[in-house]
């Protein structure tokens, strides 16, 4: 039996981007309908989940949503530091609590969320705009037409795909994480580990959930390296280098696999009739491959330039352009500059990562928190580029500041 359904907006995925976008667009006054292939909203994580506490307030994520961590340890084959910070700004969230407040957010303000629904195909006027998608669930075909769709659909961006505006990325990163009990957890405190050790091309990570509870996994950039992470993660596990022996017995409680862009912000987002958003618009911060915020933060604003539109009657490409105008502005000069950093560090040879670490030594708290972030204000840049007391770390922030000047 096909059934046919008449919105507003269509919201396709159900991620931070897509439970965002169909709030905002709600909260607005649209009709939204959000469709989410899996059979329920994060029934699989693809994240470690890590974001900070301000960004979270600002979305209004209740804290029990997540844990807080004051602590960052960097360790390289033969180098740590740890940078001990007064109060806790990283919050790494309990992924699936989050992400369904997220959604009942979304369902609170009147959008309609359709779990188990899979978008197989897009719906296309006699001008080849697009008009709608078609799903199937639980062996239903579906037509849900609109005046836009939003495309939140992740890595694989099905619909902008299957418009043919984009093919599938190239450089990407995949991870491969557990869940797990460990019998010695300092809860306070996350791990970086980098080198040829723990990952060829990337870097493997320890975040405390909890008092006994943390993720552990593995991140490797494509295609510069052709590694499985899982092969990698299972190999940590055994061997046990660095700080990971520290933890004794770890016991994994769930997997999570997932992949993420890494080309920058080099795909257009804007179309007639269609929006990208997060992930499927390669919204995320290469050098930490962190696009959680990013994602919600321009789910908000795509939600709310669409439904400007659709009061002005205009859904055309130009209409549209304020959702980029916007998502330019807040990060095009920073992600520029982080990749910047990204492909020195990528470069690294175990040696020169030990003395890596030693720059990162001199950064205070706040440094190296803006650093990892990604929070490069050219003022800021400068600033630390002329005035930092050590040499090696002034070189590091003119690499960043000559990215920032160029945008
Ligand atoms: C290993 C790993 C670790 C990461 N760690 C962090 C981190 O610590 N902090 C951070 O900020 N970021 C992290 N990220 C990145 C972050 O997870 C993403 O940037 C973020 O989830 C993007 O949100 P999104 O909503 O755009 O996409 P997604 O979270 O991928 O959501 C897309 C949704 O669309 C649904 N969907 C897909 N296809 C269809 C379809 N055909 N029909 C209907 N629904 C569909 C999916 O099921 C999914 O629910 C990590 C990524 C990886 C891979």
């Amino acid at each position: 039996m096909e059934k046919n359904f008449v919105y507003d907006i269509v919201v396709v995925g159900g991620g931070p981007a897509g439970t965002s976008a169909a709030y905002s667009a709600a909260k607005n006054g649209a009709k939204v309908a959000l469709l989410e292939k899996e059979e329920s909203i994060a029934q699989s994580v693809r994240t470690s989940g890590v974001t900070w506490i301000k960004d979270a307030k600002k979305f209004g994520i209740p804290p029990d949503c997540y844990h807080k961590i004051k602590n960052y340890s960097f360790c390289s084959p033969n180098n740590q530091v740890t940078i001990h910070d007064s109060e806790p700004r990283v919050a790494v969230l309990d992924v699936r609590k989050t992400f369904q407040w997220l959604a009942q957010q979304a369902a609170k303000v009147g959008a309609d969320i359709f779990i188990n629904t899979i978008v197989n195909d897009i719906i296309k006027d006699n001008n080849d705009k697009i008009i709608g998608v078609k799903a199937s669930s639980a062996k239903e075909e579906l037509e849900f037409r609109s005046k836009i769709v939003i495309d939140a659909s992740g890595f694989h961006s099905v619909v902008a795909k299957s418009l043919g505006l984009v093919e599938q990325w190239k450089r990407f990163g995949v991870g491969a994480e557990y869940e797990a009990f460990a019998e010695n957890v300092d809860a306070d405190t996350w791990w970086l580990l980098v080198g040829q050790l723990y990952s060829p091309s990337g870097y493997a990570w320890i975040f405390p959930v909890s008092n006994n509870k943390i993720r552990i996994g593995v991140g490797v950039g494509k295609p510069e390296s052709t590694v499985d992470p899982t092969v990698l993660l299972k190999e940590l596990l055994e061997k046990k280098p660095g700080p990971i022996k520290n933890l004794g017995k770890i016991t994994p409680i769930e997997f999570h696999y997932g992949l993420i862009p890494n080309e920058g912000l080099t795909r257009k987002t804007v179309y007639d009739n269609l929006i990208l958003v997060g992930d499927s618009a390669g919204q995320a911060n290469p050098l930490v491959l962190e696009g959680i915020r990013y994602a919600i933060r321009f789910g908000r604003v795509a939600g709310s330039v669409a439904v400007n539109a659709i009061e002005s009657g205009d859904t055309s490409e130009k209409a549209l352009t304020p959702y980029v105008e916007i998502w330019k502005k807040e990060i095009l000069s920073k992600i520029k500059s982080a990749s910047k950093v990204q492909n020195r560090w990528i470069e690294l040879s175990d040696e020169e990562w030990d003395k890596e670490i030693d720059i990162i030594k001199e950064l205070k708290p706040n440094e190296f928190i803006d650093f990892i972030k990604a929070d490069f204000g050219l003022t800021y840049m400068v600033k630390l580029a002329t005035h930092h007391p050590k040499l090696a770390v002034k070189q590091l922030f003119n690499l960043v500041k000559n990215t920032s000047k160029k945008n």
